[in-house]
């Protein structure tokens, strides 16, 4: 196609009406204000045992270095002071609903991206002529809801919003009007644009491309030479902030996955195991992001010979553990039976939970059920505090002392904080298993409603 054609802007609307609403360090901001003592204070969340890896951190231990994807044992050297969390996603679900409600008094095209992220297409609603005021009355209600910050970046294209939202980040909103685009994106990173990985910016960098600037006085042959025709004329088209996809609510997502197309068909045991884990990782990363967990692991693969087969192993229950949905993952593999050399190779995530606590994700291989259905009339059991099924952050509560959270359990000695959403901060303190008895409980909804 002709580069001219390619870099056409006029099919891109002529307002600023895309909206992209991201909560700023989402699962460590519901922790801190679901636990008033850690407000303020560096949280770490994620897997917490010896292989833990971050989910979220929250601004205070982003400041000693500590990043989502690190190594939690990593995370926990740069920021010891904080409080390592393990994750609760029937609380995060929680948030997430009044968010994305609140989002959907703003147009009726909503498009979620994850549990704390959505596009909003305000052209299709009551405030297409008043696109901050929309985004400043939503953030006053969120927060006042649910206590949380939502970033909002607004432009005439997903891919300006999104970018404008993590500039304005934490607690901001950001208008890029169509006349400021190419003040606004010219000087980014091109690893800032969403699309272009870790492998793209390096081969961009090998043509000295570094930022978006640097990207648009590129010819389109030579960014189709690098990156192949596809990625090529995306990226001719991004330099130029022109990104035609509509905002398209895309209801339940039904599956994440990742998949990789090897350069040269690899085989042996070990080779593939590795190839696995790889893919597994990527996965992963897109399922974490998704928020939540899975029950069935598909691996596919695909032959020398083009040949594809799909395997796939379903666990007893929904599972967000990392270990557990790798094991499977393996499984699956293996159950392809390879004995070729293989050319692709996938993983994806199916039965897809928003709630995915259902076995809470443990850090060494046992898996250890503790959640039962809830019932229609009441919160659910989860049944009685012990050293086994303790994790630091859950929920818990007392005959008397009410409700609070597990800081952590040694034998028979609980270390808890009686404390939730709309009390002071509490001290914790050392209660007797066996005198004071403490159950786990589902986090608290009520303060969400209304
Ligand atoms: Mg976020």
């Amino acid at each position: 196609m002709d580069p001219a054609q390619l870099a056409d802007a006029s099919r891109l609307r002529t307002r600023a009406t895309v909206l992209h609403a991201d909560a700023d360090s989402f699962f460590a901001a519901v922790e801190q204000r679901d636990k008033p003592s850690l407000r303020g204070r560096p949280v770490l969340v994620g897997g917490t045992g010896p292989r833990g890896v971050v989910s979220t951190a929250s601004y205070e231990a982003r400041r000693a270095g500590a990043r989502s994807a690190m190594s939690m044992s990593r995370a926990r050297r740069l920021s010891p002071a904080a409080a390592v969390l393990f994750p609760r996603f029937e609380a995060y679900s929680a948030y997430s609903r009044v968010i994305m409600a609140e989002l959907g008094t703003l147009s009726e095209l909503v498009e979620p991206l994850s549990i704390d992220e959505a596009f909003v297409d305000l052209e299709a609603g009551p405030f297409a002529d008043d696109p901050a005021g929309a985004a400043t009355e939503v953030r006053a209600r969120i927060r006042e809801r649910t206590g949380l910050a939502v970033s909002i970046g607004i432009g005439r294209t997903k891919l300006v919003a999104k970018l404008a939202s993590d500039a304005g980040k934490p607690d901001g909103l950001l208008v890029v009007e169509p006349a400021d685009e190419d003040g606004f994106l010219l000087p980014l990173p091109v690893r800032a644009v969403p699309g272009i990985g870790p492998a793209t910016a390096a081969a961009l960098e090998r043509l000295d491309v570094r930022t978006v600037a640097d990207l648009r006085r590129q010819p389109l042959d030579i960014l189709t030479m690098t990156v192949g025709e596809s990625s090529g004329v995306n990226l001719f088209r991004l330099a130029r902030g022109i990104d035609p996809r509509p905002v398209a609510p895309s209801g339940e997502r039904k599956s994440v996955g990742a998949e990789r197309t090897f350069a040269q068909d690899i085989f042996g045991t070990d080779l593939i195991a590795a190839a696995v884990d790889r893919v597994t990782d990527e996965a992963l990363r897109r399922l974490t992001a998704h928020g939540g967990g899975a029950r069935t692991v598909v691996a596919k693969v695909r032959f020398a010979d083009f040949t594809t087969l799909t395997r796939s192993v379903t666990l007893p229950q929904p599972s967000a553990e990392p270990a557990e949905l790798r094991a499977a993952a393996h499984q699956a593999a293996r159950a392809a039976g390879i004995s070729d050399s293989v050319r692709l190779l996938g993983v994806s995530f199916h039965n897809l939970s928003a709630h995915a606590q259902l076995t809470l994700p443990w850090d060494s291989e046992e898996t250890v059920p503790v959640a039962v259905d809830e019932p229609a009339d009441g919160p659910a059991m989860l049944g009685l505090l012990t050293e086994q099924n303790a994790r630091p952050g859950l929920d818990i509560e007392h005959e008397s002392l009410g409700r609070g959270w597990v800081v952590h359990v040694r034998g028979r000695q609980a270390t808890v904080r009686f404390e939730s959403v709309d009390t002071p901060p509490a001290r914790s303190q050392v209660l007797d298993l066996d005198a004071d008895p403490l159950l786990l409980v589902p986090p608290l909804p009520r303060t969400l409603d209304g």
